[in-house]
């Protein structure tokens, strides 16, 4: 019979969805709308991510996942602040190599509600002068292990934001791109 070389015994369905191995320090963590460009463990076994955000993946981010270290911007520098990779590796690792903190636990994705609401904070929380003040999405780089949202998503919520407060922020399509520009606008006075 050559049909029997064909029957393969009963496999039962994978199931649908596998948690991973608890606990999760990090080692394999894949955060929505970032990109984890490297992985360092530092003396306790922590993971030191280098992420990057943008859509360009230009600039890094530096984040301990034991102790909260979180560095977007190189305060040793006048221009160019943001991290290359190089830099970013290098930053990170020196960390690595001297923090001492457990493994914490990873942030959880807060449902849209809240991280609408974290959103629309961040966005107060910027000090707001006379003259308009262009808003980047990479301003909010630090925040992006806590928001756990793409960058489409914060531009769509930054829309409806800029709907609802049309006193504060203003929404256009960029003259440049094919982003949205997002403007704080002046105090009033
Ligand atoms: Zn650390």
């Amino acid at each position: 019979m050559v049909l029997s070389m064909f029957t393969h015994p009963a496999r039962t369905e994978p199931a649908p969805y596998s948690p991973e191995p608890w606990p999760e320090i990090g080692e394999t963590w894949k955060p929505e709308g970032v990109t984890i460009v490297e992985r360092y463990a530092n003396l306790a076994g922590a993971v030191v991510l280098v992420y990057s955000a943008d859509r360009d993946g230009y600039h890094h981010v530096i984040a301990c996942l034991g102790c909260h270290h979180l560095v977007s911007r190189n305060k040793d520098r006048t221009y160019n602040t943001r991290y290359t990779l190089e830099d970013a590796a290098k930053v990170a690792n020196d960390h690595a190599s001297t923090c001492r903190a457990l493994p914490r636990d990873i942030p959880t994705r807060p449902d849209d509600d809240v991280a609408r609401k974290l959103l629309h904070q961040w966005v107060l929380s910027v000090p707001r002068r006379v003259e308009p003040l262009t808003l980047y999405l990479s301003d909010f780089d630090e925040e992006r292990l806590t928001l756990q949202r793409t960058n489409g998503w914060i531009e769509k919520e930054l829309q409806g934001f800029a709907a609802e407060r049309p006193d504060l922020l203003s929404a256009k399509p960029s003259e440049y791109s094919s982003s949205i520009e997002f403007t704080l606008l002046g105090k009033p006075s």
